[in-house]
């Protein structure tokens, strides 16, 4: 196979965003740590609200989970909303789930407003079920989601799936209407774009290595040291996601850093790729080790997966393709001659309790925990935040709910139990 380990999206980029030349400025109202959805969000918020903000970013701006992923802008969180309701009550998962809505309706009208062309659809996504528990398990979650939330999901039955997917290897499906498709390397691209005409400024190759407060008067400071020098800032936003460092080590004790590697194939036909998905869906399984798949806009498929639990790495990246490549045929046979173009890979911030989680911590606000839904959470998130920082009223449901540290082993810098983190989903698998 001669598959080229770089990432899809990024070569349909066609102006990327440049950063502010120059010194880095002395001092500022808002450091973000973190040039992803949820830090670009936030600066674009602030600077809009006329606050003086920089995004201090260690590679390029959108380098991180944001434009690597399945661009899938999807409703919901991570985990089924019964076990959600169980763990945190009706009213609250009421105002997560509207978040997560709201999440959606934000990236549209940021698309819209900020005129990004990042192939926004709202195309809706379909859950596909391995075992006919998982296909009972969705007509529950879809009657408590339209009980409790009053959100309409429409089950599948196995002898309609052909209409939603090119595959009989599945028991039966449930559709989301609300949720939505983008390309996610033009959506940062535009998002930081968006948040510099509103006058953020936007440091490149700036790596924050330490941070320290001190008061001089009862006024606090933020004292960042980063790769490019010193700055100083009234108030601090970690948007640092998977790839937070030691540079905020109690943030970092929280994040647990899982890999996932997507592969895209050659451009189809139309007429194959409108029977792999006919209403050009964002499908993903009902598996914890799933795959999770969907055409791109010039009909490439776009095929991903947990291929190795462990961050990204070359080695993990050009092993997966084969895996995913052969975990796609599994899934569309008529694949099988397909040749696959790109692989690449990324880390998803997970958290013990698998929630998105926000607040304070060593005096610093942050936003991580976003998994797989971080599209349309993580720029929520970033809004909300900036919101909270300008004094709005705090009624984040993802900021009063206690937050687990990560065990050792899991964590970011020391992840040397993943992969039996990853066993245990695999036999979770194999027996529910
Ligand atoms: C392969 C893959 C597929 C995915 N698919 C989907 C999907 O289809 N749908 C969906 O909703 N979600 C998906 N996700 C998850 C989604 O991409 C993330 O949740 C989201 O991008 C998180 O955004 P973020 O801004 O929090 O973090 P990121 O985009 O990861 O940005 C964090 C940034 O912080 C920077 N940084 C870290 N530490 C420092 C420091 N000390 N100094 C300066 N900069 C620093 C990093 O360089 C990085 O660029 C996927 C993720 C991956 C990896």
């Amino acid at each position: 196979m001669n598959i080229r380990e770089t990432n899809y999206w990024l070569e349909t980029v066609q102006e990327p965003v440049r950063g502010a030349s120059g010194p880095l400025p002395e001092d500022i109202d808002v450091a973000i740590v973190g040039g992803g959805y949820c830090g670009l969000s936030a600066a674009r918020t602030l600077a809009k609200r006329g606050v003086n903000v920089a995004v201090l970013e260690a590679e390029n701006v959108g380098w991180g989970a944001s434009c690597r992923n399945g661009g899938m802008v999807l409703t919901g969180m991570k985990l089924p909303v019964p076990t959600l309701i169980g763990r945190y009550g009706r009213e609250l998962v009421q105002h997560m789930y509207a978040a997560s809505l709201e999440g959606i309706d934000l990236v549209e009208q940021i698309v819209r407003e900020e005129g990004i062309e990042c192939a926004f659809s709202r195309c809706g996504h379909l859950e596909v079920a391995c075992k006919q528990a998982h296909f009972h398990a969705y007509a529950q979650a879809a009657s408590c989601i339209k009980d409790e939330f009053n959100h309409d999901l429409r089950i599948v039955p196995k002898s309609e799936l052909r209409s939603e997917i090119g595959s009989d290897i599945y028991f039966g499906g449930m559709v989301d209407e609300s949720s939505a498709g983008l390309n996610p390397a033009q959506y940062v691209n535009g998002l930081a774009k968006a948040a510099q005409r509103a006058g953020a400024i936007l440091c490149e190759h700036t790596r924050v290595v330490d941070v320290k407060t001190d008061a001089t008067n009862g006024n606090r400071r933020f004292r960042l040291q980063t790769s490019r020098g010193p700055l100083a800032a009234r108030e601090v936003l970690l948007a640092s996601g998977a790839y937070t460092t030691s540079a905020t080590p109690a943030l970092r004790k929280k994040v647990i850093p899982i890999g996932s590697y997507i592969i895209a194939t050659e451009v189809l036909p139309a007429g194959m790729a409108r029977g792999l998905s006919p209403r050009n869906r964002m499908i993903y399984d009902s598996k914890h080790f799933l795959y999770y798949y969907r055409l791109t806009p010039d009909n490439r498929m776009l095929f991903g997966g947990r291929a190795a639990f462990f961050p990204e790495s070359e080695s993990t990246v050009r092993e997966s393709a084969e895996l995913l490549r052969q975990g796609m045929v599994g899934v569309y046979p008529q694949l099988r001659d397909a040749k696959v173009e790109f692989v690449w890979g990324g880390t998803l911030d997970f958290t013990l309790d698998v929630m998105p989680h926000a607040g304070k911590i060593s005096g610093m606000h942050y936003g991580v925990g976003f998994a797989g839904h971080g599209v349309a959470a993580a720029t929520w998130m970033g809004a909300k935040l900036a919101g909270t920082i300008c004094g709005d009223a705090d009624d984040n449901p993802f900021s009063i709910i206690s937050f687990p540290g990560a065990p050792i082993g899991l964590r970011s810098g020391h992840t040397w139990a993943l992969p039996l983190a990853g066993l245990y989903y695999r036999m979770l698998d194999f027996f529910t």
